[in-house]
């Protein structure tokens, strides 16, 4: 029996109190990943608003329906079964500005291009080193963005926390509440958000009077980094980073030592430049990729003894 119709009692009070029109049936998740690779959700629902996006969140609690919240998929990957529940798309892409330095975004609203434009063009720094990191804020917020100080350093790791002032958050218990910083606990690659089931609603950022041509050359040498070493998202679909951090080591070195750059299994690749992101070769399977990250996993560890311990989220049903 499809996975739908043992929903249907629930569906039915879902669709009263979100709109029937609004939610999608069986909904293709690859095209809203990164990696472009994942089937179906049960259900799908475009929050476009806060109030929506709280709704939907109130709504599948009280219904007892599982969901995933989606940014931009852009950390994780979905199993080629799809997601059994309702998966609640972010477009909440609202940007407010509290005072000279502070602005709040909206948890959909997308980092690079929306965000970095705005605040660069009034001369407000400390979002420009994310250039080119596909991430809505919601999500940014949940991984703790990061990424290297700018040139000719490049040592240390700038993170998102440094520019996050406070959020609002809908609460396991449907609660909304405002919080600030220190509520995430942030650490590398994480926040409180991975133990507690909160949905972020809004952002407070607070940035830096910052010269534009500084900015400017920040995004223009992070862009060429990118370009240099990363794989390009249209042409080689992947959730960048698989492995965790370790550090003085390198994940991405390590399987490297292992000679696995390069190696393919169906259509998914240790990616050729890069050994710690897998990309789509075209038509890969979440099966495929699941292969590579255990080969990678098993090489590692019986040839140099480290554990790699993958970053990205797994979705659903594989
Ligand atoms: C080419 C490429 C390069 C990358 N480079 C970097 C890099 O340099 N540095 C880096 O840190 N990351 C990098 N990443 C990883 C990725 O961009 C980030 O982790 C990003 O923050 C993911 O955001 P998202 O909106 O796509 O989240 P999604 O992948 O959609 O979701 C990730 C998790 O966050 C949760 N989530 C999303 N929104 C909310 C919300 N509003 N409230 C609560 N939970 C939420 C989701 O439920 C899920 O568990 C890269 C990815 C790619 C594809």
């Amino acid at each position: 029996m499809p996975a739908t119709k043992a929903l249907d009692p629930a569906v039915d009070a879902l669709s009263e109190r979100l709109g029937a029109d609004r939610l999608e049936r069986a909904a293709p998740l690859a095209p809203h990943t990164t990696f472009k690779i994942g089937g179906p959700a049960d259900l799908m629902y475009r929050a476009l608003t806060q109030d929506e996006l709280a709704a939907a969140v109130r709504a599948a609690r009280e219904l007892e329906i599982p969901f995933f919240l989606l940014g931009l998929g852009a950390n994780i990957l979905v199993g080629d079964g799809g997601f059994r529940g309702l998966v609640i798309k972010n477009d909440v892409d609202t940007i407010e500005w509290l005072d000279d330095t502070r602005v709040r975004a909206g948890s959909g609203v997308k980092i690079y291009h929306d965000l970095i434009q705005m605040t660069v063009a009034r001369g407000l720094g400390g979002l420009q080193h994310y250039v080119g990191i596909p991430s809505t804020v919601g999500g940014a917020v949940w991984q703790n963005l990061h990424f290297l100080s700018p040139p000719p350093e490049r040592e240390r790791t700038m993170f998102i926390e440094e520019v996050v002032e406070g959020a609002t958050i809908v609460t396991e218990e449907g609660e909304i509440r405002r919080v600030d910083n220190a509520y995430f606990e942030f650490g590398y690659d994480y926040s409180v958000l991975h133990v507690r089931p909160d949905v972020v609603l809004d952002v407070t950022f607070r940035l830096e009077p910052t010269p534009r041509e500084v900015m400017r050359d920040t995004i223009r040498e992070n862009l060429a980094w990118r370009d240099d070493r990363h794989p390009d998202l249209w042409l080689y679909p992947s959730a960048g980073s698989i492995f965790q951090k370790i550090e003085g080591v390198g994940a991405g070195r390590l399987i490297d030592q292992c000679g696995l750059k390069g190696h393919v299994l169906g259509s998914a690749q240790i990616f050729h430049k890069h050994a710690n992101i897998i990309v789509n070769l075209g038509g890969a399977t979440s099966a495929d990729v699941r292969a590579l990250i255990e080969l990678a996993q098993t090489t590692v560890q019986r040839e140099l003894g480290y554990e790699l311990k993958t970053e990205i989220g797994m979705v659903g049903e594989f």
